[in-house]
C-alpha cells in the first residue's frame, strides 16, 4: 500500500522519505482498528490524501501533515504528540486542518456559516499548505462518497459545491475544481447528470473528431515548418461547467453553440511560441469576428490564469475554441497555488523574494494568495443582496491587513497603525517611529484598509507613545494600552 506513495516522491530526498515513513507507521498505529464506510482500514484514506498532495509535487511537511491529517480528529494523538514526533510546521498544519474540518460550512448561508468562512479564510492565511492537505482530503472523501449513506452523501456533495469547489477555483486549482464539481452534481443532482452523461457521449466523440483533423494539420505546420516544439491535446470540458453553460439562456440546451465541448490545447516552450502558434492557428483556420481573442498572458485572471484563447472556424464550419499556453502555465492552471508553494521551495532563496526592509523578506507569489483570499471574502461582504438577508454586519466591519511577511490580522474598521501595532506584538507601542502602508509612509492615523501589508518602523530605543493617539485609535487594546501609560482610567 505504502509503496505507491513512494513511488512519486522521486522529487524529495532521503532523510524526508525518512520521515515520510515514520508519518505513516505512526497514522497506521492510531488508526488501527478503523475502517471506512467502504470497508477499507482507515490508513487507505490518509494514504490516498498524501498520494494526492504528493501529485501537486508539494513539500515533505504537506505529505506528512496528509498522513496525520485525521490523528488528531480521530486517532486519540494531542498536538503536542505530534509537536514532539514531528515538529512544530507539521504540528501547526495538522491542527490547522482539525480546526477548518471542525467548522460547520455546509447548507445555507447564514451568519453563522459566514463567520465559519471567515475563520477558515484565518487559518489558511497562516499558512496556506492548511488548505491545499485539506482539499486532497476533501477530494479522496468525493471520490469515496457513494459509500456514504445517502443523507451525508447530499450535504457533504453541498459543501463541497458552495466552499470548496470555489476555494479550489480561488487557488487557481482548476483541474481540482472541476473534479470536485463534477463528483457533486454527480450526487446533487443525479437525473441531470445521467442524462447529460449519455447526450454529451455522442457530442464528445464528434468534436474529438474534428479536433483530430486539427491536430494533424498544425502539428506539421508548428513543428516541421516553424521549429515549435509543442504538444496538442483536445481537452474535453467539465460535465458541470457543460451543464451550466448548456443551461444559459442564450445557449437553452443546443450542443452546437458549446464551442468548448472539447477545446483544442496547445503546450509550448515560451510565451513569444505562443504567439507565433496564434498566428499558425489563424492563418489555418479564421478566427469567428466578434468571438475575439481572450488574451490572459497580457492579462492574466485576477486568480492567476494565464493562456490565450481564441475561437476559430475548424474544419466543416464548426467553431472551436483554441488555448495556447507554455507548459508552465499549463502546470499553474492545473494546480494552481500548489505549484506556486512547489515552486516557491526552489526559487525562495532568490527570484520569489522582495525585500520590503532589512531582514524581512516576503514570498511575492503567497502573499498573492493571500490577498487573493481578502478579495474573496470582499465579495462576500458586497453581496448586498446576501448581507440584507441575514442582516449580519460583522464581516463588513472588519479589515484583514498583513505584516511584510504575510501574518494576517483582523482589525475593527478605522484601525491605524497605532492599533496594528498594539495587536502584533505587547511592546511595539513603545518603539513606534513611522509607518509604511504598502510600502510607502503615512500618517500615524492612516486608516487601514483590507489588504493592506502594513509595517512599522522601529526606533532602536524606547520611546514615550504619544498621549494625542487616544484621539484616533479605535482598538481597545490600543486604548488600554495608552491610557495605563499615562495612569487613566
Ligand atoms: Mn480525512
Amino acid at each position: 500500500m505504502f509503496a505507491k506513495l513512494i513511488g512519486l516522491l522521486d522529487y524529495i530526498d532521503e532523510p524526508n522519505i525518512k520521515k515520510i515513513k515514520k508519518a505513516y507507521e505512526f497514522s497506521k498505529l492510531s488508526h488501527d482498528g478503523q475502517f471506512r464506510a467502504s470497508g477499507e482500514p482507515y490508513v487507505c484514506h490518509v494514504l490516498a490524501t498524501a498520494e494526492i498532495i504528493a501529485k501537486w509535487k508539494l513539500d515533505a511537511v504537506s505529505i506528512i501533515s496528509g498522513l496525520l491529517h485525521d490523528t488528531i480528529e480521530d486517532g486519540a494523538v494531542t498536538r503536542k504528540d505530534i509537536e514532539e514526533e514531528f515538529g512544530d510546521e507539521v504540528a501547526l498544519l495538522v491542527d490547522g486542518v482539525t480546526k477548518v474540518s471542525h467548522l460547520k460550512l455546509k447548507g445555507t448561508r447564514t451568519d453563522k456559516t459566514i463567520e465559519n468562512l471567515r475563520k477558515l479564510i484565518l487559518v489558511m492565511a497562516k499558512d496556506l499548505r492548511v488548505v491545499l492537505v485539506k482539499l486532497a482530503d476533501r477530494l479522496h472523501n468525493m471520490r469515496t462518497l457513494k459509500y456514504l449513506p445517502e443523507t451525508k452523501r447530499k450535504a457533504i456533495a453541498r459543501e463541497t459545491m458552495e466552499i470548496y469547489a470555489p476555494l479550489a477555483e480561488r487557488m487557481g486549482m482548476g483541474e481540482v475544481k472541476g473534479e470536485l464539481e463534477d463528483l457533486a452534481f454527480k450526487f446533487l443532482f443525479e437525473k441531470e447528470y445521467q442524462d447529460l452523461l449519455k447526450k454529451s457521449r455522442q457530442e464528445y466523440k464528434k468534436s474529438e473528431e474534428h479536433i483530430k483533423k486539427m491536430k494533424r494539420a498544425l502539428l506539421l505546420d508548428l513543428v516541421q515548418k516553424f521549429d515549435i516544439i509543442c504538444e496538442i491535446h483536445g481537452r474535453r470540458k467539465h460535465i458541470y461547467s457543460l451543464w451550466k453553460k448548456l443551461g444559459r439562456k442564450s445557449i437553452d440546451g443546443d450542443f452546437s453553440k458549446v464551442h468548448d465541448v472539447v477545446a483544442l490545447r496547445i503546450l509550448v516552450e515560451t510565451k513569444n511560441d505562443c504567439y507565433a502558434a496564434l498566428g499558425i492557428v489563424h492563418e489555418h483556420y479564421k478566427p469567428v469576428p466578434n468571438m475575439g481573442i481572450s488574451d490572459f498572458i497580457a492579462q492574466p485572471k485576477p486568480n492567476g490564469y494565464r493562456s490565450i484563447h481564441t475561437k476559430v472556424f475548424g474544419p466543416g464550419n464548426r467553431v472551436v475554441e483554441v488555448q495556447i499556453r507554455t507548459y508552465d502555465m499549463h502546470q499553474q492552471a492545473e494546480y494552481g497555488a500548489a505549484s506556486h508553494w512547489a515552486y516557491s521551495e526552489a526559487k525562495s532563496k532568490d527570484a520569489g523574494n522582495t525585500k520590503l526592509e532589512a531582514g524581512v523578506s516576503v514570498d511575492e507569489n503567497k502573499l498573492e494568495w493571500v490577498k487573493e483570499l481578502v478579495r474573496w471574502q470582499e465579495e462576500l461582504k458586497d453581496s448586498e443582496k446576501f448581507l440584507e438577508a441575514v442582516k449580519f454586519d460583522a464581516l463588513s466591519h472588519r479589515n484583514f491587513v498583513f505584516s511584510p511577511k504575510g501574518d494576517v490580522y483582523d482589525l475593527p474598521s478605522g484601525a491605524t497603525p497605532i492599533d496594528f501595532a498594539c495587536v502584533i506584538h505587547t511592546d511595539l507601542l513603545w518603539y513606534i517611529k513611522s509607518a509604511k502602508v504598502n510600502g510607502n509612509m503615512v500618517a500615524l492615523d492612516h486608516e487601514l484598509s483590507s489588504g493592506d501589508v502594513v509595517e512599522i518602523l522601529k526606533s532602536k530605543n524606547r520611546i514615550l507613545p504619544n498621549k494625542g493617539w487616544l484621539d484616533f485609535v479605535v482598538t481597545q487594546v490600543a486604548k488600554r494600552k495608552i491610557r495605563s501609560v499615562y495612569n487613566l482610567t
